[in-house]
């Protein structure tokens, strides 16, 4: 089975759309939808804004599905200029850019318990996803996908964020997820488009834009679940 994890509705609904939902349940106050697409079982979701909902989420469809990987999917701001709006991002490792013991001696960003500062994703997934991109003749970029529970708009913090982690698109949840299915073992990826340029235009672009990013991740995931082998 496929878990398909997004931040809102807007992400997930074209993903749906190309989905058969059998049945809906409820736990922890999200609604998980099973069914299928291409013939592949999938569990999809919608976990809400931020790390804490998306790590509830993931943690949840974790131990009530037992999902063989988990997609998160949905829209990011770009730290590159190689990513522009519509542009695909997918994560071969996620940073927690607002995670800071460094007062402590750590450093920054550091993952305190499991000890590592970069959260790696399933390399098989990540190639798959890459041949997809291409297949489809979209403009992508793999790479590190930075999450933290701001929307990111401030120059400086954007910088930072490259300079610390090298981030080439910023977000709010792929990082929570990652560090759930991290100790859960459980193989995972990150693809976002870009919804805007983490700047001062973000707060005009990204409602205008999120759309068509969410449209663009629809099209990546139904090539992806077509492609990916099971088991
Ligand atoms: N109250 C709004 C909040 C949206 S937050 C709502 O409920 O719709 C923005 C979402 O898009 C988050 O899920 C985040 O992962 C993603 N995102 C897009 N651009 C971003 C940016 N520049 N910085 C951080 N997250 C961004």
């Amino acid at each position: 089975m496929i878990g398909i994890i997004c931040a809102m509705r807007v992400e997930l609904d074209r993903i749906r759309e190309n989905m058969e939902i059998r049945e809906e349940q409820e736990c922890s106050g999200i609604h998980f939808y099973l069914g299928t697409m291409h013939g592949k079982e999938l569990v999809t979701a919608v976990c809400g804004i931020g790390k804490v909902f998306a790590g509830i989420c993931a943690q949840t469809m974790i131990l009530m599905y037992h999902p063989d990987m988990i997609l998160n999917v949905g829209v990011a701001g770009t730290l590159t200029d190689k990513l522009d709006i519509a542009d695909i991002a997918v994560a071969d490792k996620l940073v927690q850019h607002d995670m800071d013991t460094s007062p402590l001696g750590d450093p920054k960003g550091l993952i305190s318990g499991i000890n590592i500062v970069e959260i790696p994703c399933d390399e098989r997934i990540v190639k798959t996803i890459a041949e997809c991109v291409h297949e489809l003749h979209m403009n992508a970029l793999v790479g590190t996908i930075a999450s933290g529970d701001q929307f990111v708009v401030d120059p400086s913090r954007k910088e930072f964020i490259v300079r610390e982690f090298s981030g080439i698109a910023c977000e709010m949840e792929g990082a929570a997820i990652g560090q759930v299915c991290y100790v859960n073992q459980t193989p995972f990826c990150v693809i976002r488009a870009i919804s805007d340029s983490a700047n001062e235009q973000s707060h005009m672009d990204y409602p205008e834009f999120v759309k068509l990013a969410a449209a663009n991740t629809a099209n990546v995931i139904d090539l992806f679940v077509q492609r990916i082998r099971i088991g």
